[in-house]
């Protein structure tokens, strides 16, 4: 590959609205996303939430359900 064509690549972190940060590639140092596999409604079984699904499973986990 030539040098100066491609942007840089390197590791990014990623931190999702439910609260999981996990590390991946991208061109960008520091990603926001709104669902990620922890949270995924297609992971964790729930029915689609996804605006509010980080939100719910955190009241979840700190009221213990
Ligand atoms: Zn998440």
């Amino acid at each position: 590959m030539k040098e100066g064509i491609h942007p840089k690549y390197h590791e990014a972190k990623v931190s999702c609205g439910c609260g999981n940060t996990f590390v991946t590639g991208s061109v960008k140092p520091e990603l926001k996303v709104d669902v990620c596999s922890k949270c995924h409604p297609f992971f964790t079984g729930q029915q689609r939430t996804v605006a509010a699904g980080g939100r719910i499973e955190k009241f979840n986990k700190r009221y213990g359900r």
